[in-house]
């Protein structure tokens, strides 16, 4: 069992440590910074990843069944029976040549990380376990979030099934997809809709969580982040514990990317991988406060000392000018990323870049994969949408190995799926006209015939000869 009584927190500008059980404000800035940090040299750490395949046969164990908590050697914050767990990320790494073809690759291969294959439908519950471990850990009565849906959803159900604390969820005024909204209220969280968008419904929730002593689960929270690192042990194990070249992930909060670079150091530090793949962060055009920062300003790590003058001149300017993320990939609909300077880290540790996808490329390749697999959310597909952008820049080799994570499950935001695919034009512009998607060159159209068998006949024959 893990020495947790090692850790602390650390926040890598100001170097201030906590300890594990102590409350940090959640409002201040310096919350966001907050890092869990091991003492690997008094942890006991597998020899080699492969020991942890052992676990598979011992899956009556609940510790061992989770595919975040199985590799609790590498996140050993929790005494494991204070662990929350439901199951989550039973997760697929699936190859496809159909997508590998569509982003460009030649020889290489292209592999989609399914992460809306867990409990409540997105990569969420990777670190919602572990941050509702923590609040266990903690006694929290309450725990709560702001969330363009998918935090709350899987908050809620952490809530629901685990009966260790009440929830309570804001979310924003505006869009917010149909699909998780309903999780949280079947749930049974206490939701509370302000009027702001979600970068306000953040900034009230941490000042909430001040006031009343309410356990914080936005990723901000660092034991979120050490429950995504378990998303690339999935994906090396599959790979048989091969490093793929590369990672491309979309960017919100940037909670994932910063969790992955986490993970990729620790591992390099423990020589239990001997090399580092390198990251790319796809955001959306309309909501690409990282993409500006980073690639168009050279904003970098910088050793835990960004540019922070620069940082907060583009805030300031975005501010002045109102301008407000705007885009369809409601999931990544983020213009503050909390988690900016973690991330920089990651890109730092993985030699990463940045790009941006405009919401027409994100639908697009959303279909694509669709098509050819088991189907994601828009703001997943901006994954795939980026890698095939970065292939046709030739930043991905055409004989590269990539994973595609794509974050969450395609029936979260069904009404844009129908949208694309539908043969009504009102529909298609009423749903993603105002995002400056115009096109649909693989829309699924539903026909409409008569109610006939003769011509319902008539039609398939067509079919038939299509293909
Ligand atoms: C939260 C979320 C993202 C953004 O991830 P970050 O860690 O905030 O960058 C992307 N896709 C989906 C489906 C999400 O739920």
């Amino acid at each position: 069992m893990a020495n947790f009584a090692y850790q602390t927190l650390i926040s890598p500008e100001s170097d201030q440590r906590y300890d594990l059980n102590e409350i940090v404000s959640a409002s201040s800035d310096a919350y966001s910074l907050l890092d869990v940090e091991y003492e690997w040299d008094k942890i006991p750490v597998p020899k080699s990843l492969k020991e942890f395949e052992s676990r598979w046969q011992n899956r009556r164990n609940p510790l061992d069944f989770s595919g975040v908590w199985r590799f609790r050697d590498l996140l050993p914050f929790a005494p494991e029976n204070q662990i929350v767990t439901i199951g989550e990320g039973q997760t697929i790494l699936q190859k496809s040549e159909a997508i590998g073809r569509y982003v460009g690759m030649k020889k290489g291969e292209l592999h989609l990380q399914y992460e809306g294959l867990n409990p409540s439908g997105s990569f969420k519950d990777n670190g919602m376990t572990a941050a509702s471990t923590h609040a266990n850990m903690m006694g929290a009565k309450f725990a709560a979030c702001a969330s363009t849906g998918n935090t709350s959803a899987s908050l809620a159900i952490y809530g629901s099934t685990s009966k260790k604390f009440r929830v309570v969820v804001f979310i924003g005024s505006g869009k917010i997809a149909y699909g998780k909204l309903s999780q949280a209220l079947d749930f049974d969280s206490k939701t509370i809709q302000i009027l702001g968008d979600f970068d306000d419904a953040l900034v009230r929730v941490r000042e909430v969580c001040d006031e009343n002593g309410i356990y914080l689960c936005n990723s901000v929270n660092p034991f979120r982040l050490e429950g995504q690192k378990t998303i690339m042990y999935r994906v090396l194990e599959s790979l048989n514990w091969e490093v793929p070249d590369w990672i491309v992930v979309p960017g919100g909060n940037l909670g994932n990317s910063s969790a992955f670079g986490k993970a990729f150091s620790e591992l390099k530090y423990l020589g239990l991988i001997d090399r580092i793949p390198r990251l790319a962060v796809i955001n959306a055009t309309g909501a690409n406060t990282l993409y500006q920062l980073y690639e168009k300003q050279g904003v970098r790590w910088n050793q835990g000392h960004p540019d922070r003058k620069k940082i907060d001149s583009y805030f300031e300017k975005m501010d002045t000018e109102g301008r407000k993320a705007n885009t369809l990939a409601t999931a990544i609909e983020i213009n503050r990323p909390v988690n900016l300077t973690k991330c920089l880290r990651a890109l730092e540790v993985c030699d990463g870049v940045v790009r941006e996808v405009s919401d027409q490329d994100i639908l697009n390749a959303k279909a694509q994969i669709g098509a050819n697999g088991f189907g994601c959310e828009p703001a997943s597909a901006a994954s795939v949408a980026g890698a095939k952008l970065l292939r046709s820049e030739g930043v991905i080799g055409s004989g590269d190995r990539v994973v595609c994570i794509l974050t969450g499950h395609q029936l979260k935001d069904p009404n844009i799926t129908v949208g694309y695919h539908s043969a009504n034009k009102e529909v298609f512009e009423k749903t993603l006209g105002e995002h400056g998607v115009t096109k649909a060159p693989y829309a699924n159209q539903p026909i409409a015939v008569e109610n006939d068998l003769e011509k319902i006949l008539e039609l398939l024959s067509q079919f038939g000869k299509k293909e």
